[in-house]
């Protein structure tokens, strides 16, 4: 965190928009402050471009008068319902609201709100850090107000509630899901008594929308490491509530002394590990999920020890379950998310035993496009502290990855369609759609993937009437 003088706020405020809400704002003799995340930005110099305006009065009149100031270039919305509206101008989002008070009913995140003081409208923000303001008034341009020292909780990277934890929680329970959203985010720690109140408050995540709780999950996947999230989601008893199939992987089982590792620490690391090399929030959630199949697979055998037979084939049901359940979206988003669950152990059975073309050319028939993606999922799946056993999988990986180029230059294998359709099949040998053409169509696919016949339709078409002779079936005569 940077440490600001009254001179570097008054600095970091001098632009062409402030400088015009402060003039049209003095104007009209309204108080109004820059408040909120943008302000906590500035500390931590994090770009953000939402500007959040709080003026003691209307926030709608505030607004109307700097989007009539600003003319053409400004595109103002109102929002009646909510009393506020926001100004867009030149790539910046303003939005205004007048200060209010709240007081909530048990039932229910929506609060009765009536006008207040800028004390007030402090007094109902999540955190101290993000309670700050910031005047923009001209005979006070510059001057912050921080009447819960959120400056100090910046420089200790603590989250905190400005009142108490108990009432803030429980008054809206999104709250909880924002705190360790914060945390992960800002890489922060969240304060005693504030952690003890999630702890205690964590039932009361019931009345939120699935569809906000997925978002904040969102924002806590696209952080640098959203491990923390989720232990820290996971240490207060939140992760049963919001994600129970995922708090299932906790914990390690023991049977005459033999353990199998921690699921959920293990999938943790992966997630990281996957994190380091991509932004993709689809490839991040294959990653949290990939062995979500494993706590209903899970067996001990006196012999082999703990095993998780199919729990990829599992898992990879599991998914939509979990998308639909959690509001995620069941688009090509979900389908993606199914498959690299479903293929996850296939280049590690590969790399474990010989690297034959006939197995990697099946797996790139079936990952497709998405072979890269599946394979940076599983090299962020090798998280053995075992270093030779390590090695020793990543060498093999990388011959899997040389033998995908290699096969893919001469097969063109990735998108593939069998070079004979089942169009052709049906009319060379005079059949309406039935079994036998099934048969046929997946033996001339197969014997391409196992390299038996070149993809190419000739070839193909020979080695189709060679297994329909082997087969009985008869060509039509031409
Ligand atoms: P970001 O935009 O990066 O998610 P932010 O702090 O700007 O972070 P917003 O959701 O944009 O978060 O909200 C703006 C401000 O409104 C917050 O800084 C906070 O002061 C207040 N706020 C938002 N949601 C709540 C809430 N559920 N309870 C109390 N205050 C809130
Ligand atoms: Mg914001």
């Amino acid at each position: 965190m940077r440490k600001l003088t009254q001179e570097d706020l008054t600095h970091l405020l001098d632009q062409k928009i402030f400088h015009l809400i402060s003039e049209v704002a003095d104007g009209l003799g309204m108080e109004c402050y820059v408040v909120g995340g943008y302000v906590r930005d500035l500390f931590l110099e994090r770009p953000s471009k939402d500007i959040d305006v709080v003026t003691v009065g209307s926030g709608i009149r505030l607004a109307r008068a700097v989007a009539a100031r600003l003319g053409a270039g400004a595109h103002l919305s109102v929002f009646n319902h909510f009393g506020t509206a926001q100004v867009k101008f030149h790539g910046h989002e303003v939005e205004f609201v007048g200060a209010r008070k709240e007081s909530y009913s048990h039932d229910s995140r929506k609060p009765v709100v009536e006008d207040g003081t800028l004390e007030d409208d402090q007094n109902r923000r999540d955190f101290t850090i993000n309670a700050l303001a910031v005047c923009l008034n001209r005979a006070r341009f510059g001057e912050l107000v921080d009447p819960f020292d959120g400056l100090w909780d910046l420089e200790d990277r603590l989250i905190r509630t400005p009142l108490d934890p108990d009432v803030t929680f429980s008054d809206d329970p999104l709250r909880m899901m924002r705190c360790v959203r914060f945390a992960t985010q800002l890489n922060f720690y969240i304060d005693e008594e504030t952690f003890e109140a999630l702890e205690r408050n964590r039932e009361r995540i019931a009345i939120i929308s699935r569809e906000r709780v997925a978002d904040e999950l969102n924002k806590i996947m696209m952080a640098p490491t959203p491990s923390k999230g989720f232990v820290e989601l996971s240490r207060c008893g939140l992760l049963p509530l919001i994600f129970p199939e995922l708090a299932a992987l906790e914990g390690v089982k023991k049977v005459n002394g033999r353990g199998h590792k921690d699921n959920l620490y293990h999938t943790l690391e992966v997630l990281d590990n996957v994190c380091l090399r991509s932004d993709n929030l689809w490839l991040r959630w294959a990653a949290l999920l990939h062995d979500i199949g494993k706590p209903r697979t899970r067996r001990f055998d006196p012999v082999a020890g703990w095993t998780f037979h199919n729990h990829d084939f599992v898992g990879a049901k599991m998914v939509p379950e979990i998308f639909r359940k959690m509001k995620l979206p069941m688009n090509e988003k979900m389908k993606y998310v199914q498959k690299l669950v479903g293929l996850h152990m296939r280049p590690i059975v590969i790399a474990d035993e010989e690297v034959t073309d006939s197995a990697v050319r099946r797996l790139l028939f079936e990952a497709g496009d998405d072979i890269e993606d599946l394979m940076m999922l599983c090299e962020a799946d090798i998280t053995s502290k075992n270093v030779q056993r390590k090695r020793r999988f990543l060498d093999n990986f990388r011959l899997v990855r040389e033998k995908l180029v290699d096969l893919e230059e001469r097969d063109r294998i990735r998108n593939f369609q069998p070079p004979v359709t089942g169009e052709e099949i049906m009319a060379v040998f005079g059949l309406k759609p039935c079994r036998e053409v099934g048969v046929l169509k997946a033996a001339v696919k197969d014997a391409i993937l196992d390299g038996v016949v070149p993809n190419e339709h000739d070839a193909a078409y020979a080695y189709l009437l060679r297994r329909a002779e082997e087969l009985g079936i008869k060509p039509v005569a031409p």
